[in-house]
């Protein structure tokens, strides 16, 4: 792959510079030994050189044709001495850095690798910065750009539909995207509406009719989560008013343990919440019910919530979520003892049990069949192993060592296979993102080539 990168080096040398310590040759000197350190071979039209310009300036010659070539595409790294050697403003380093990251191009600084001065640390921060504002003007952009459609009535912001509906893209839809709606689906959401509204049925009841009448789910999946049917009798577009707006990102609270089968760092820093229901926007779309039957549903939901005896939610015992099922990768989950299980005594604990040993979760039928353990139990055993660390610090040590040295072995066992796939599939999506924002009119051509340029590069690379 190596031999494939298109190289080239910059030098500059402004005219007082000449009588001291630096000349333009020496630069170049070092340079070149650089890239022949790195196995590479320089091509004679890739020295980019001005010999006698100031760094105040960025309009050089040899500078210009650098960009130009970057911008073509044609380029993959160029080597410079040092941040100075691009330009004396910072202002216009962060800027040409920018620009050329935007085309793809890597740069390589030979006596300042970045991070080993203040003055470099400074640099690196304003990069930084200045790349965390452009992507806050794109999605900030982006955003006032759908809640404007969203405001107007258009379907395109809710990019899908949901079940009882088709989503009819833009251009298939001659122009304008919208729902349709698909009568097989929607007889089910009307019943499922009926069955809540009239019958009075729980949710879980309703999952499970579903299942009986063979009815499976978008996905053909035959169990009805729980969830979905709830997530169902709250959406508004059913009663013909489509909701944008319904969840927002923002920075995730800290985690108590990776998902099952997960990282254990998070690919995003955000996750999605709730937002009121009063600062949804309606979008107009085809009602697949009445809305009498959906706000009789909504009541019912309300009173179902009421009367549910297991109202309180979330940590009220100490380890759930923490302690992870060994079997089957899956949380244990604080359940407390029913009166009926308990056979009308009060018990004072509780039981951790395995998410995977709910049938309920699984259509049915339980994947783990772990035991259920009581909770002042474990608890206790818990404890005890915490206390018996706290009084031996070196264990701790010891087994901190042990993990550094295990990654550190990792890290040098080459590429992983996994995390390239990954890294492909992330670049596809990004992507497929930007051509979205493009079609979606969000940013405009001279912001869209250069990007989509860097990222197909970036791909083939790959
Ligand atoms: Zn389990």
């Amino acid at each position: 792959m190596q031999q494939l990168l298109r190289i080239a080096i910059y030098a500059r040398v402004s005219s007082e510079q000449q009588a001291g310590e630096s000349t333009i040759a020496s630069q170049v000197e070092a340079l070149e030994a650089r890239v022949s350190t790195d196995e590479l071979a320089l091509l004679p039209d890739c020295r980019f050189i001005d010999d006698g310009y100031s760094g105040a300036t960025l309009l050089r010659p040899a500078l210009e044709q650098l960009r130009d070539l970057a911008a073509t595409g044609a380029l993959d790294r160029v080597y410079i001495h040092s941040p100075d050697r691009l330009a004396r403003r910072y202002a216009y380093q962060v800027l040409l850095i920018d620009e050329l990251h935007r085309a793809g191009v890597e740069i390589i600084f030979l006596n300042r690798p970045i991070g080993t001065s203040a003055e470099d640390d400074l640099l690196l921060q304003v990069q930084g910065m200045v790349a965390e504002y452009e992507r806050a003007k794109i999605m900030e952009r982006s955003r006032r750009g759908k809640r404007h459609a969203a405001r107007s009535g258009s379907v395109n912001v809710l990019s899908g539909a949901p079940y009882g509906y088709r989503y009819i893209t833009k251009p298939d839809g001659g122009g304008i995207a919208r729902y349709e709606v698909v009568e097989e689906e929607a007889q089910i959401v009307r019943t499922i509406f009926e069955w809540v509204g009239r019958d009075r049925l729980s949710i879980g009841e309703v999952c499970r009719r579903l299942r009986r009448q063979g009815c499976p789910t978008r996905s053909g999946k035959a169990a009805w989560d729980r969830t979905t049917v709830w997530a169902m009798l709250k959406n508004p577009a059913y009663r013909g008013e489509a909701a944008f707006g319904k969840t927002r990102t923002a920075p995730r609270p800290t985690r108590l343990r990776p998902v099952r089968g997960g990282s254990e760092h998070p690919r995003r820093a955000c996750g999605l919440f709730d937002v009121p229901a009063t600062e949804w926007i309606c979008v107009p779309v085809p009602a697949i019910v009445g809305n009498p039957l959906f706000e009789t549903v909504q009541d019912q939901l309300a009173e179902n919530r009421q009367r549910s005896r297991q109202s309180a939610r979330g940590a009220r015992y100490l380890l759930q979520g923490l302690v992870v099922c060994r079997m089957c990768g899956y949380a244990y989950y604080g359940k407390p003892v029913s009166l009926r299980a308990a056979k009308g005594k009060r018990r004072d604990y509780a039981y951790y049990r395995c998410c995977g040993s709910d049938a309920y979760r699984f259509g049915g039928q339980r994947l783990c069949l772990n035991a259920q353990i009581r909770t002042d139990r474990l608890d206790e055993a818990v404890w005890r192993e915490v206390e018996q660390l706290l009084r031996d610090p070196a264990r701790i040590a010891t087994e901190y060592e042990r993990r550094l040295d295990d990654a550190q072995r990792r890290g040098a066992g080459g590429p992983d296979l996994a995390a390239a796939e990954t890294q492909l599939a992330k670049l596809r999506r990004g992507m497929g993102r930007l051509i979205d924002s493009y079609t979606e009119g969000m940013i405009d051509r001279t912001e869209f080539e250069p990007r989509i340029a860097s990222f197909r590069r970036r791909v083939q690379d790959w």
